[in-house]
Formats: structure tokens, sequence, C-alpha cells
């Protein structure tokens, strides 16, 4: 594959379009390393005035680094992240303590730096000494999966190492520091996330995306699976050798298995000591009569794609005699009695399995 087209096309657009940023145009490391750690997650327009603030109050690095902490932490009061104000102070003492008060002059040193990444080192080698290593972010994952059709998940570590295996080939022997300002800004302000004009965009005759309608849907990002915490409290009722079971419905994680009746509850401390005007069935059962054991087992925990279950288990046995009344409560609660035998052959979760198990 030939990259010439796309590298020409980006170096030609860039001294067009790009944005007038006091760090453009410097080669000194301090500059540009001030100026990546301030835009980490922060946008340009309000990383700018702290940018120029930081500058004016601590022109060098020694400077920086002789700074006391509250100083600093005060200057960057606003920003957020405070770990980066911290790191920051960090990275500059390390730079004048191990480093002599000069930066690393290539990326594998630049890397070893506190608090710097793969993304600020490639930023500084490229800017400051002219090293051919790429600086891969959204905007390039993004111009990349676009241009050239990749279908990797960007957010899963396969898919980021093959757009930066990609991102290292392409990138100039001659021109490293031009190129990755121009792929930086052109992600930026042309290949923006939410429709791109693509009419105007000096890519547009080769680009995958466009010419096969992929802009929207390129780059791919599966969501994570957000799995969600549930916290039951399962009732094993018994009377004269019979327990009360539930069949769980249609559209259910479990649909056709058979449970226990339940009570939903929000918090692990509520499974743990259960208080009894919080949970309806606890409440129903009571009128049976003080016949309640909590299993006195740590909650059990099951995990599903989805969901993360915390069940407590509260035994109810009451006296044979009291069988038909809870037969017809059963009823009225769409539950049924079954069995010994019963209970043993019908499919259970395997919740329901590892309690009957621990209490044989
Ligand atoms: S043509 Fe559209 S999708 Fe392709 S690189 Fe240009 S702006 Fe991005």
């Amino acid at each position: 594959m030939t990259f010439s087209y796309f590298t020409e096309k980006l170096l030609r657009w860039y001294p067009v379009h790009r944005r007038d940023l006091p760090w453009r145009g410097t080669k000194d490391p301090y500059i540009i390393w001030l100026s990546e750690i301030i835009l980490q997650q922060t946008r340009v327009a309000q990383g700018l005035p702290y940018f120029r603030t930081f500058v004016e109050k601590f022109p060098t690095v020694s400077q920086l680094a002789a700074a006391p902490e509250e100083e600093i932490l005060r200057t960057w009061q606003g920003l957020g992240y405070y770990s980066r104000a911290r790191n920051l102070h960090a990275c500059a003492r390390e730079i004048v303590d191990k480093w002599e008060g000069s930066f690393p002059d290539n990326y594998t040193g630049l890397l070893k730096l506190k608090g710097v990444g793969p993304y600020t080192a490639a930023a500084i080698a490229s800017f400051s000494y002219r090293e051919a290593v790429a600086v891969v972010d959204g905007n390039v994952y993004r111009l990349l999966s676009r241009y050239f059709g990749i279908y990797s998940d960007i957010g899963s570590t396969a898919g980021k190492k093959e757009f930066e295996t990609l991102a290292n080939q392409i990138i100039p022997e001659k021109q490293p520091d031009q190129y990755n300002q121009a792929i930086m800004e052109f992600g930026a302000l042309q290949c923006v996330p939410k429709n791109p004009d693509c009419g105007s965009c000096p890519l547009r005759v080769n680009c995958f995306a466009r010419k096969n309608d992929m802009v929207a849907a390129l780059p791919v990002k599966q969501k994570k699976v957000k799995v969600r915490s549930r916290y039951f409290i399962y009732y094993h009722i018994q009377a004269g050798g019979y327990t009360v079971v539930n069949r769980r419905g249609p559209n259910d994680i479990w649909q056709g298995l058979v449970d226990f009746p339940l009570d939903e509850c929000q918090s692990m401390e509520e499974i743990q000591s259960p208080q009894p005007e919080n949970l309806s069935l606890f409440n129903e059962l009571s009128s049976f009569g003080p016949v309640f054991g909590l299993s006195g087992e740590k909650p059990l925990k099951h995990l599903l794609t989805h969901q993360k279950i915390f069940a407590s288990f509260v035994k109810v046995t009451l006296r044979p005699g009291q069988k038909e009344a809870l037969e017809s409560w059963a009823e009225g609660k769409n539950y049924s009695l079954a069995d010994e035998e019963r209970l043993e052959e019908v499919g259970k979760p395997k919740l329901i399995l590892r309690y009957l198990n621990q209490i044989k």
C-alpha cells in the first residue's frame, strides 16, 4: 500500500488550515510537554489560558520543579483531573534531578518520565527531535479508520495496536513533525466525529468511508457491556416436605427454570441484614409465624453477561399442618409447591443449585 497520496494531501492541507496556537512552531520540549499535559481531557479553548499562565509563571522546567506543589495546584485550579498537575510537578522534578534539567531526546527515554504516555512521548519526540514516531489518539483512529476502511474496534487492545502499527508505517521519515501536527489538526477540524464536510475534504477521492457511505459507521467502537449489580433475598419456604417454587416466565434470563420466591433489594447491606418493613414477601410470610432463619452463609454471587447477582437465602420452615394455607397463598402468587422429588428433577439456575448443595 502506498501512503504518499494520504501524507502529501495532509501536508499540503496543514499550513493553510492550521490554527494559530502558541505551542505551535516551537521545538522546545518543555513547551510542547506542558501543552500536551494541559490539553489531555481538556478542550483547546479551556486549556489555552492555563497554558499561558503556566508559561508566564514557570518559563522553564527548572522553575516549575522549584515551585511548591501548592502553587502548581493553585495555578491548575479549575482544570480538573488534579493528578495531572501532581504528575506535571513530579515529572519536572525528575527531569531536574535525573536528567540534569533537559528532557530525554528520544521517544523511549521520554516514555520513562512520570505521566508521559505514548501519545505525549510521540508528540515531543517528533516535534522537538523530528523522530518518526506517530501520535495516535481518537482523531487519528477516526481518520485512519474512515480513510483506509478499518473496522477494528478502537476500544480493544488489538484494535489500538493495529492502528498504531499502521500510523507508524505511514509517518514520513522526512517531515514527521509536520505530519503529526497535520494529522492531529485534520482529525480535529476536518474529519470530525459527526457529519464531516466530505465535499470539501482533500482526501475524498480515495476515502473508503466516503465512497462506501460508511462515514457515520466508522470508526467502530463497541460499547462496553454495562454490568448491573442486583441483590436478591430468596425465600426457601417449606411445609410438610413441600417447597414453594417459582417458574421463570418468558423474556427472562432464566426462562423455564425454577427458582424460589424473592424480594429484590437495592444494596448488599439490605440482603445481609433484611429489614422486614422494606420486603413485601418477608412481610407476607410473617403471617405464618416467626419461622425465619437467614442461611447464615455469605451472599452467593452469580455472574451473567449483563448482571452480577448477589443472593441471600432465608429459610422459612412451617409446620406440616400449614401446608394447605401455604399452598393457597402460593397459588395466589402464581407459585407452586414441589415435593422433594419434583424439586430434584426441575431445571434450576446454578445459583439455586449452589444454595441447595450448601444446605445438604
Ligand atoms: S472524505 Fe470525509 S470521511 Fe473521508 S477523510 Fe475526508 S472528511 Fe473524513
